[in-house]
Formats: C-alpha cells, sequence, structure tokens
C-alpha cells in the first residue's frame, strides 16, 4: 500500500491533503506505464470518497484483488509447469501489463513464471508480439529510466 503522511501527502484525485478529517485509503504500486489509466492511482493515497465518485473505480479494485491473488510467496508458482518458484531470481512476474480489459495484452496480467520455463512456455512469441505492438503503438511510457515491458521482452527472448 503507499505510504500516506497525514497532513501532507494530498489526494491523487482532488489535490487536498489528507488528513483525519475524511476517510482515507491507498493503493498499491500497479504499474510504471504513465499511459494506463490507472496510472494515477499506483502507490497513491486518496479519500474514499474521491474514489467512490470516479468511474474507474470499480477497474481499480478489480486490478488490485488480481494482484493481492500473485502476491507472496506461496502464489509464486510457474504458469508453465504449476511448481512453486523456489529461488527468486528464477521468477518473472509481469504484474498489471494493462488495466484496459479490451487489450489483448491483458490476457498476460499478473502471470508469473520460472525463466528455466521460458522456451517451454507456448505463449512466449505471442506475449512478445503483444508488447512489441503494445510499444509500437505508443501505448506504454515509462514513468522513470526503466522499462518493465521491455524489460519481459528481453528476458523472454
Ligand atoms: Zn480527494
Amino acid at each position: 500500500m503507499a505510504i500516506i503522511i497525514q497532513g501532507l501527502s494530498q489526494c491523487v484525485l482532488c489535490g487536498q491533503t489528507l488528513d483525519n478529517s475524511k476517510e482515507i485509503t491507498g493503493a498499491p504500486p500497479l504499474t510504471s506505464n504513465i499511459k494506463d489509466p490507472l496510472f494515477i492511482f499506483s502507490d497513491a493515497g486518496m479519500h474514499v470518497s474521491c474514489l467512490d465518485a470516479h468511474p474507474l473505480k470499480e477497474n481499480l479494485l478489480y486490478q488490485i484483488q488480481q494482484g493481492d491473488r500473485v502476491r507472496g510467496a506461496a502464489n509464486a508458482r510457474c504458469i508453465v509447469d504449476g511448481e512453486l518458484i523456489t529461488h527468486p531470481d528464477d521468477m518473472l512476474g509481469f504484474g498489471m501489463l494493462t488495466s484496459d480489459l479490451g487489450e489483448p495484452l491483458a490476457a498476460f496480467n499478473f502471470i508469473i513464471l520460472n525463466r528455466n520455463n521460458k522456451y517451454k512456455w507456448d505463449k512466449r512469441n505471442a506475449f512478445i508480439s503483444l508488447a512489441e505492438e503494445f510499444i509500437r503503438s505508443r501505448k506504454w511510457e515509462s514513468y522513470g529510466p526503466f522499462n518493465s515491458l521491455e524489460y519481459f521482452m528481453k528476458e523472454l527472448a
């Protein structure tokens, strides 16, 4: 969850300071893609009332729920062989690639796989093509120098 400092942090939706006058909530880090509509919520604090009034609330809660399902070492199972990934370095976790469920790339949201199985993954080429297309269509722009989508593509190449 986002770190919220009462009286200092601002609501990402209305810009007002988050203090104890209104109920507040936070969202976990979701995406580093500044072009994703949910980027604004990523790792941010907000008023419950502002979130309630926001048209993307349901999508946000859905994505957070999907992320919660794969978080934690006990859930680190490779999509290829179903085995628990015991070495953290072996794990590739996509997280939320896109919040737009109409995007074909959304089928790859929150996938976890063991790098050692990458050549056994039957959707590897499909994923790389979709990721390339997503970037070529300028739907991905990273916040900061690290482009996680390009990183996943390179790791799987
Ligand atoms: Zn607010």
